[in-house]
């Protein structure tokens, strides 16, 4: 730390994000990317802006903005797109709250939310989850603060019902829920057509998971155009030019193929339940998951070794410290052949530990 640093963020631990190693081919089920490469026309259309390099971007994203809003049935002042949804999120905490407006959140969930919650002097409280790690929308409901939660909830997988995030929205009209549907497109129920009822609650989404897109960075928020405004008075204080003209060019011929990846999306699915079969039959227990991703524990070998033990092996998958979790694994859904690998790799660590 430089003599510089400023004293309010002197205290600050950053957040942790999953490894991105440079240094040799792994089997790369740590961060929940999409296996599947964009299609041509998306490496196209970026390759097309890259020749525009020398101009700014258009601030508003105009036409990539509208496009979105057709696809979500929603108006483009409903929208605001954002440089991956951490930072939609990171500005919805900066509009929204504060000493005085203070957020929760589940205890087990994406670990971005108390750094956001830290860098800006944001009192968090962290409400436990059930013992099976579901949430219990109970816990949500007249809660007298801000909300953030992630539908499906990461790194467990499991997900609430729209009609239990509608309760949640319905019983805190004084605060702003915020619901980060960020795997939202493997299979769980969405809260954005919700957005029109509720003038408190914002949902974010990204490209980065469905629409293979994670290093285009593109997030975006959908909410009454009220905290829409807000949260753009929060971006044109920070970074107009969020969206880089690749990404923004890139994003609309995303949308152009949008059934070519909600396929992949399925595809991911009959992966899921492929791998959680085949950890299950040994003897794994496996949450049931509905995003790209499983939470899984074995009572043969402990998280730490499963992960480690993977590593050598040339295979990455996400381990937490956490005290409530280090039993377990996070492994990313990828394509069959990554996940025969990971089955072949396993079986041989389950056999070597016994
Ligand atoms: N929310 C959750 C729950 C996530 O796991 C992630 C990915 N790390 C994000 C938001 C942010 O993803 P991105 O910035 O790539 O859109």
């Amino acid at each position: 730390m430089s003599n510089f640093f400023s004293e309010k963020y002197k205290g600050l631990t950053p957040y942790a994000p999953g490894e991105q190693p440079q240094d040799m081919q792994y089997v790369k089920l740590n961060t929940n990317e999409s296996p599947f490469p964009p299609c041509e026309a998306v490496a196209k259309a970026a390759e097309g802006a890259a020749k525009k390099l020398q101009l700014y971007p258009d601030p508003d994203c105009k036409t990539l903005t509208r496009a979105l809003a057709e696809r979500y049935d929603v108006a483009p002042e409903n929208i605001i797109l954002t440089n991956g949804s951490d930072e939609v999120l990171n500005f919805a905490f900066m509009a929204f709250c504060d000493a005085d407006h203070p957020i929760t959140f589940p205890d087990i969930s994406y670990g971005f939310y108390p750094v956001f919650a830290e860098i800006n002097r944001v009192p968090f409280q962290a409400i436990p989850l059930r013992e099976d790690f579901s949430i219990d929308p109970a816990d949500y409901t007249n809660v007298g603060c801000n909300v953030v939660i992630a539908n499906p909830n990461a790194p467990t997988g499991l997900a609430l019902r729209a009609e239990q995030i509608e309760q949640i929205a319905v019983t805190n009209p004084d605060h702003v829920v915020i619901i980060d549907e960020a795997y939202v497109d493997f299979g769980a129920e969405s809260a954005v057509l919700l957005t029109k009822n509720y003038p408190n609650l914002l949902v974010t989404q990204t490209f980065s998971k469905s629409r293979s897109f994670a290093g285009g960075r593109l997030g975006f928020g959908i909410a009454d155009k009220a905290l829409i405004a807000d949260l753009n008075t929060v971006k044109y204080s920070t970074n107009p030019y969020n969206i880089n003209r690749m990404t923004n060019e890139a994003a609309l011929a995303v949308l152009q193929n949008d059934d070519f990846y909600m396929q992949n999306c399925n595809i991911i699915q009959k992966n899921r339940a492929y791998l959680s079969d085949a950890l299950q039959g040994l003897g794994f227990t496996v949450l049931p998951s509905l995003s790209n991703f499983i939470f899984v524990k074995s009572d043969r070998i402990g998280g730490e070794a499963l992960y480690l033990g993977l590593k050598k092996r040339g295979v990455l998958v996400r381990h937490f410290t956490a005290e409530r979790i280090k039993d377990y694994n996070r492994i990313t859904i990828g394509s069959r052949e990554q996940l025969d690998i990971l089955l072949r790799e396993i079986k041989q660590l389950l056999e070597e530990t016994i």
